[in-house]
């Protein structure tokens, strides 16, 4: 079939910007919905309103697919300072804290080093410890989890995490490594502390005063839900790409920037795709999969169901692996720069079609395992994932700097990026869509290899996030 890729474009393009549904998704998903943390009603609600609509754009199949999650939440947390008439501090738990009430005398370990634990480990046993979650900027950088672990393994009962972020700004974060690491129950409890009360309570650390950390939590079962739609291939049908982002949010933010913008990416993809079809009868080559997961927030729970269900080898539905897979999340901290592939098989092929789109987008490839979004689980098991390039050192909007935090919220959506990003991303895919299969360079990576590059990587500290 020969393709009139100037017409292809033009109508992509056209169709993203003029025939958006952006606004009307993120007042349903930001303002009306909310907050969405996976296993709760609001996911449920989520699932269901994307599934509706991507019938209504006319996809070939649209499902929910629920799956068991292991969750967590909180009620009441506090610290206060009992000698100092019960001075209240803020608070914020780590996600997945477990519950704990404790009065001991404050000790102060700075950065959490290894020689600032080193110089109180005699006393560490049982304490509640002061600590910075933003680097000792003289050491080489390890992530606060590897600091973490140390303070557990030291002994200490408790930790109080200074916020980087100013302005009493607090996110909710992870206390654990997620590339090799599953789920924690019996983890020690952190919790965060913003960064004003953090000095406040350094400047008074040095006395030693009696503080009391609570931390009202749980651990449950509840059934979260994925979705899946799809446009058949017409020539591949029995092939697939996808095109995923999760919708799922921490508790108490609706996620303006984390997902809403990678959740209204898949589906506005899928539409303007969907509507090509419908207007100029060009469908997909290989067929193309738009999937929402819930989960990302708790180790990737959503996606990794997903794979497991359908591509793991020991998968009793086991399906032919995608060929690509494309995660969206967090779209508005930058406009598209390209694709950042994890395995490098890939990377001349993509940067082929890329150029052929003459947008100047880059293709690229990680340098280490990434494990802190929905790529991974597809990584896993050595199926190709790629990320968007959205910044890496430069290139960030600060104004977009939010997620887990409440000040995520609809405004942190950025309208006009966001239907760049969409009508870039209908016409990549659609270009892949119409290579054959067998004209793909073939993935040489097993999953013993990625085991080994999780290995190398686990515990050390992540670039992109500098
Ligand atoms: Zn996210």
């Amino acid at each position: 079939m020969k393709l009139n890729w100037h017409e292809i474009d033009r109508f992509l393009t056209g169709e993203a910007w003029s025939g958006s549904l952006i606004r009307k998704h993120t007042t349903e998903l930001a303002d009306v919905i909310g907050p969405r943390w996976g296993g709760s009603s609001q996911d449920r609600m989520t699932a269901e309103y994307i599934s509706n609509q991507m019938k209504t754009a006319g996809l070939d199949r649209s499902e929910i697919e629920p799956f068991e999650i292991d969750t967590w939440n909180h009620g009441s947390v506090s610290i206060t300072l009992p000698e100092d008439n019960d001075r209240i501090i803020a608070s914020l738990p780590f996600l997945r804290c477990k519950p704990i009430d404790l009065v001991t005398p404050l000790l102060d370990v700075g950065h959490a080093t290894v020689h600032e634990v080193e110089e109180l480990r005699p006393r560490l046993n049982g304490a509640i410890v002061l600590a910075s979650i933003s680097p000792e900027p003289f050491t080489s950088i390890e992530p606060f989890t590897a600091r973490i672990s140390r303070l557990a393994d030291a002994g200490a009962s408790a930790i109080i995490a200074i916020e980087p972020k100013t302005g009493g700004r607090m996110e909710y974060a992870n206390s654990d490594e997620w590339l090799n690491v599953g789920p924690q129950k019996d983890a020690i409890a952190v919790v965060k502390t913003s960064s004003e009360d953090g000095a406040y309570l350094r400047r008074v650390a040095p006395n030693e005063p009696l503080i009391r950390v609570s931390v009202d939590s749980k651990y449950f079962d509840s059934e979260a839900y994925n979705t899946v739609a799809e446009l058949e291939g017409e020539v591949y049908p029995d092939h697939h790409l996808i095109l995923a982002g999760h919708h799922d949010t921490v508790i108490g933010t609706a996620g303006g920037n984390d997902n809403t913008s990678g959740t209204i990416g898949v589906m506005e993809t899928a539409r303007t795709l969907s509507v090509l079809r419908d207007v100029l009868g060009i469908r997909p080559g290989i067929s193309i999969r738009f999937a929402t997961w819930s989960g990302e927030e708790q180790h990737l729970q959503g996606s990794r169901a997903y794979v497991s269900r359908h591509y793991a080898e020991d998968s009793p539905q086991r399906e032919n692996k995608p060929l690509l897979n494309i995660n969206l999340d967090e779209l508005s901290t930058g406009h598209m720069k390209g694709i950042v592939l994890t395995f490098p098989h890939l990377r001349k092929f993509i940067q082929g079609q890329l150029d052929t789109m003459d947008d100047g987008l880059k293709c690229h490839v990680l340098s280490h395992m990434d494990a802190h979004s929905d790529h991974f689980p597809f990584v896993e098991q050595a199926i190709d994932a790629a990320i968007t390039w959205r910044w890496r050192f430069w290139g960030r909007h600060e104004d977009a700097n939010f997620h887990h935090e409440t000040g995520d919220a609809a405004n942190k959506l950025n309208v006009r990026e966001l239907k760049e990003y969409v009508g870039q991303l209908a016409r990549l895919l659609l270009r892949l869509s119409h290579v054959p299969p067998n004209d793909w360079p073939v993935n040489p990576v097993t999953i013993s290899d990625v085991n080994r590059m999780i290995e190398r990587d686990a515990g050390r500290s992540h670039p992109t996030f500098h």
